[in-house]
């Protein structure tokens, strides 16, 4: 055998496979043997860096594994290539968007290709592909067929910088999502979808996603933010209703103001004509100028202003001043929210700023010590002793938040916290005050945006009929051609522009009719992919492209069963698919309710930035970048997945270390070679089968650390994707194999047995060098087809050893040791026996010598 040069095997191994079909897949396994995973799809935005590889890597090791377990793979690929990144990166390179994405799938392509990964690349979607976005456009319609898509003229978030509308999800820590810049909001009729009407099914069914990160779900489930509570009806002095929501019910005797959302549409009505309008109106102009997100910071300054109105407690027909205050949301509950200043933070600190009432209505337990809140001096909040009750409203100096006894609460006087919710609750129902209700804080979802990269949405404005929706038969609406639009986004769709292609006819009455100018937000474009994947790209124009998936073949192969993406999408992509599933499975167009049976989320891979000294994520703009390109060049994309996946455990972030991939690449240099000097010797010998008894000693261990490997691999592998021990053991077998040296020779049974487990096992981390050896032993490629090697428990049992004891060279005692005990470990255990303890006595021990699997010898004085 030549030695071991990746340049000259990989290439040929990833056209072999296409030309096999290897990752070609009709289903025709029954369906508890058929196993779909999934790799979350790429924005096409160009090259990528071997940080990106990881996941891409670990798929391809799922994927040729569980082929080798005997499943039904369907592995495929496709573009997420709608969307800002590729049109602002268009722009900024001066390209049209379609060419630009055309260019980028051609070269990424060919990375995975390089990587080896395999796809069945006749399944490939393109997301900006007109027979793809007649069904983005097609999911609108079932939407707005059921009421689920709306248009409405609402402050939304904005990107100065992308020049468009976004999601609430899309608006992290303030900022946009996509390029850092500062959201600000800004009113424009836009249209959302009611995810707010799925909110309970979508936290309910977070139940069933058992083999999801913990992590996933609970950012989900705190996205929603499910909370109980009670409507209950204050009014105006003219009896004009002024519902709020509260979770705290039990305090509504402590109500000694309200706080409105500067948004709030009474505000106007209240203080019209009045002396105060001038300074509220000025007010809440200020105060909407605030980000939503600083509004609702706990640290803001909190800030407001009397309107001169009042409203009316129900349960006390108390008169309670209308304030309107910065951290009051119109988005969160209804806009008007009841201050307990006793027992609210927020609330307190407000009052006691504007110097308004303060009312305790809960008393701390009698007789239990509470935190201490009446301190009056020393930083807020910092918990100082506990003290008992009771409290006393000017000795206050943060709100009691905490449980305790209901007091001067009417009737409700006496209850004890937990009860007097529900107990409150029952009594808003029985006057006609209110009643139980849930309020979350998830809002719809904005998909409109004002650019032009994305699928029109499939509606036209009538004259005569107003708002019309496409018919399914005329999709789709297909985006002008590129060279008609000025992209450069304008705050307006540069789709409304393109005069001839706005200007339409109406689907309904045949009259002058505009077309609707936002597109889709991307995000819609990618809740669905994953059905479209189920039928091959023949198939789907095998009907006319008449339908956006195959029902029978997505029963067959849905949910997907492995899914593998990054945690940022938790909120966003991976909440929003499962809205839109829920909604197909409704109206009928699918079978199941969750997507995606188990998610897999990886670390990022990271190294040291030459510009800021730390280790952070790859990314250009820290120069820390490396191109896979470059790895593959010096050692072959076998060492850069090995290295990979070798780094550490894949849900964990993992250094990328230059110096260290030659490690990788050593150890495919020595598994080449160990296959190489014993190929002549092992060409008539089948894997030994045999128990172990006819083995000579060095044969023997060989053999059983072959068995334990095995085990080791599968048990890493099946149970928690640990590659990186995987890999160490495999390492292991390899040393134990070297260690063997010369005597296999006389064993070429358990060397066959030994070589071949070797490459079987690595083959889903290493892919191209394990095929080349695999028919270097002698076989028909591909090494997929061998299958998993199977272990034998018996033959994995250690095996132990008697060994003598020695007291100052006297043979005293034997004990039992496994045979590969480490030599602390048979020392100790030469120390604990009782026959020696009785030998020495009290004797002091001066050394201990141990001759591995021999002899211990123990010197006293
Ligand atoms: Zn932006
Ligand atoms: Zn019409």
């Amino acid at each position: 055998m030549n030695a071991y040069d990746p340049k000259q095997i990989e290439a040929r191994w990833q056209a072999w496979w296409d030309a096999d079909g290897t990752f070609q897949t009709d289903g025709g396994a029954p369906r508890d043997r058929k196993f779909y995973c999934l790799t979350m799809f790429p924005y096409p935005s160009g090259t990528l860096h071997v940080g990106h590889g990881r996941n891409y890597i670990i798929g391809d090791v799922v994927t040729r594994y569980k082929m080798m377990r005997g499943f039904e793979v369907l592995s495929p690929m496709g573009w997420d290539a709608f969307g800002l990144p590729a049109e602002n990166a268009a722009i900024k390179n001066q390209k049209l968007p379609a060419t630009w994405v055309r260019e980028n799938i051609a070269s990424m392509k060919n990375q995975f290709r390089r990587w080896g990964v395999g796809y069945d690349w006749r399944r490939e979607v393109n997301t900006s592909a007109p027979d793809y976005y007649k069904w983005t456009q097609w999911i609108f319609l079932v939407l707005y067929e059921r009421g689920l898509a709306y248009r409405r003229h609402a402050p939304v978030n904005w990107c100065p910088s992308c020049q468009t509308g976004l999601a609430n999800e899309e608006v992290v820590d303030g900022r946009c999502e996509r390029c850092g810049a500062e959201a600000t909001q800004k009113d424009l009729p836009q249209w959302f979808f009611r995810i707010t009407e799925y909110a309970q099914r979508l936290l309910e069914d977070l139940a069933l996603l058992d083999k999801w990160p913990e992590t996933v779900r609970t950012m989900q489930a705190n996205w929603i933010g499910r909370s109980e509570g009670a409507r209950v009806d204050f009014r105006l002095e003219d009896g004009t209703p002024l519902p709020i929501f509260t979770t705290r019910p039990d305090t509504l005797w402590g109500v000694t103001f309200m706080s409105l959302a500067p948004e709030h549409p009474l505000i106007a009505k209240l203080v019209a004509g009045t002396k105060r309008e001038k300074e509220v109106l000025a007010f809440c102009e200020r105060a909407r100028r605030q980000e939503t997100v600083a509004r609702s910071d706990a640290a803001v300054e909190k800030e407001g202003v009397w309107t001169g109105a009042y409203c009316i407690n129900p349960v006390n027909d108390e008169k309670v001043p209308l304030w309107v205050a910065n951290y009051a949301l119109m988005e969160y509950g209804t806009g008007a929210v009841m201050a307990v200043p006793a027992h609210d933070q927020r609330d307190f600190e407000f009052a006691k700023k504007y110097n308004l009432p303060i009312r305790v209505v809960i008393q701390p337990p009698e007789g239990q010590e509470i935190a201490e809140f009446k301190k009056k001096e020393g930083s807020q909040g910092t918990l100082i002793r506990f003290v008992s009750g009771p409290l006393r409203a000017e000795e206050m100096w943060s709100a009691y938040i905490y449980d305790g006894v209901m007091v001067e609460s009417g009737a409700m006087t006496g209850t004890p916290t937990p009860d007097g919710i529900p107990e409150v609750i029952r009594y808003l129902q029985t006057h006609g005050m209110g009643e139980g209700t849930v309020n979350y804080r998830i809002r719809d979802w904005l998909i409109s945006r004002q650019r032009y990269w994305g699928a029109p949405i499939p509606i036209v404005y009538c004259v005569q009929c107003g708002e019309v929706p496409v018919p399914v038969e005329a999709l789709p609406v297909k985006l002008p051609p590129e060279t008609a639009v000025e992209f450069p986004p304008r705050g307006e769709s540069p789709l409304a522009k393109v005069k001839e292609w706005v200007e339409t006819t109406c689907p309904k009455c045949g009259g002058a009719a505009r077309r609707e100018t936002d597109t889709l937000a991307q995000w819609l474009c990618s809740c669905w992919y994953f059905l479209r994947f189920t039928m091959t790209d023949a198939e789907r124009r095998a009907g006319g492209n008449a339908r956006p998936f195959d029902r029978k073949a997505v029963d067959y192969w849905m949910p997907v069963d492995q899914y593998i993406g990054g945690v940022e999408h938790a909120v966003l992509h991976l909440l929003y698919t499962r809205f839109i599933c829920k909604v197909l499975y409704d109206a009928g167009h699918v079978g199941f309710r969750e997507p995606f049976a188990a998610l897999f989320t990886q670390g990022m891979i990271c190294k040291q930035s030459p510009r800021t000294g730390k280790l952070e994520k790859m990314s250009k703009s820290k120069g820390n970048v490396v191109s896979p390109d470059a790895v593959i060049e010096a050692y072959g994309a076998d060492t850069q997945r090995l290295y990979t996946l070798f780094v550490g455990p894949p849900q964990k972030d993992a250094e990328w270390q230059d110096d260290a991939v030659v490690g990788a690449r050593r150890f495919l240099d020595r598994v080449w070679r160990h296959v190489g000097e014993h190929q002549s010797a092992i060409a008539g010998a089948a894997p030994y089968a045999g128990n172990g008894s006819d083995l000579p000693p060095e044969a023997k261990a060989v053999w059983r650390k072959t068995h334990q490997t095995i085990r080791k691999v599968t048990e890493d592998i099946e149970q928690s994707w640990q590659f990186n021990t995987a890999i160490a053991a495999v390492m292991e077998l390899s040393n134990t194999f070297t260690a063997a040296g010369e005597a296999l020779a006389e064993a070429p049974a358990v060397l066959r047995l030994a070589l071949e487990a070797m490459v079987r096992l690595l083959h889903p981390f290493v892919p191209h060098v394990t095929e080349e050896l695999w028919q270097a032993l002698g076989h028909e490629p591909s090494v997929l087809a061998a299958g998993w090697p199977e272990f034998d428990e018996a033959a994995c049992a250690e095996e132990v050893l008697e060994i003598p004891i020695q007291v100052n060279g006297k043979l005293r005692a034997r004990i039992t040791v496994p045979a590969d005990a480490p030599e602390e470990a048979v020392r100790e255990a030469a120390l604990a026996s009782d026959r020696v303890k009785e030998v020495i006595g009290g004797a002091a021990v001066q050394k201990v010598i141990v001759i591995p699997s021999r002899l211990v010898n123990i010197v006293v004085k």
